[in-house]
């Protein structure tokens, strides 16, 4: 039985509106729990929009602070949250923009406490990577599988960006698939390379859309597609990733007895 109060019926009438989503779809939204890693361009974003669209349950992870070279893309901070724990200060805007939610500020960097980032991905019915870190994403990868959870992963630089929805049994193509070590990154990250506001904001844009109708259960989802945006020309290109044949997570190496 669908059980939805007459505020938040208020609050999300127009995206219920959506016939996508729906009554159904809202409800789900708000029975769902993510975890975004990364509290940067990126993170920002991608946060007030799952706040915004009523994700039941929203833990942010970050051990970074608020600098003065992260607001041109930050914008889910202001200058008076200079030298404040990134996932602090996003929690509290999350808060102010919807308090029917739970926001949880998870203080550090993911990949370091492995009992509390086996915690969060198994409370999470979907983990969002805003991390910019190569090393970050094989933890995520490796976590997510064994836990059999869905991620989105998400990055952008200079004025380029892409996401990607990997599945939960990777039935398709996994992240080690694209980079099977860390430093085989294709792209650079923000903090060195630079990236304009609106590329990161594009991004985590579309990525917060991908989380949304995948927790919405609004369409077959595109699992192992990834979308790559060229800011530049102004062209977005999809990509079928393929299960590569050498990837160590899809193939591991046994011992020969196995
Ligand atoms: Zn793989």
């Amino acid at each position: 039985m669908v059980v939805i109060t007459d505020g938040e019926l208020d609050r999300y009438s127009r995206q219920i509106l959506v016939s996508k989503l729906d009554l159904e779809g809202q409800v789900r939204l708000s029975q769902s729990s993510v975890s975004i890693i990364g509290c940067g361009g990126l993170g920002c974003l991608i946060a007030l929009y799952l706040a915004g669209a009523g994700v039941g349950r929203i833990e942010l992870i970050d051990d970074d602070t608020v600098e003065l070279s992260n607001l041109h893309r930050q914008i889910a901070f202001k200058g008076t949250d200079l030298g404040i724990p990134k996932a602090e200060a996003l929690a509290t805007n999350c808060r102010q923009l919807n308090d029917t939610i739970e926001i949880i500020a998870s203080e550090r960097r993911f990949g370091i406490d492995g009992v509390a980032d086996h915690a969060s991905v198994t409370a999470s019915d979907l983990i969002v990577d805003a991390s910019d870190s190569a090393v970050t994403r094989m933890v995520i990868e490796r976590l997510t599988r064994s836990l059999g959870k869905p991620w989105v992963m998400a990055s952008a630089a200079q004025l380029a960006g892409q996401w990607v929805a990997f599945d939960a049994d990777r039935a398709g193509a996994c992240y080690r698939c694209i980079v099977p070590a860390p430093d085989a990154e294709p792209m650079g990250d923000c903090e060195r390379h630079g990236v304009l506001g609106p590329v990161a904001g594009m991004i985590a844009s579309m990525s917060a859309l991908q989380t949304i109708e995948i927790l919405g259960q609004m369409q077959p989802v595109p699992w192992g597609v990834l979308r790559y945006f060229d800011a530049e020309s102004m062209d977005l290109r999809s990509m079928p990733l393929a299960r590569a044949p050498n990837c160590p997570a899809c193939h591991p190496v046994t011992d020969g007895y196995a």
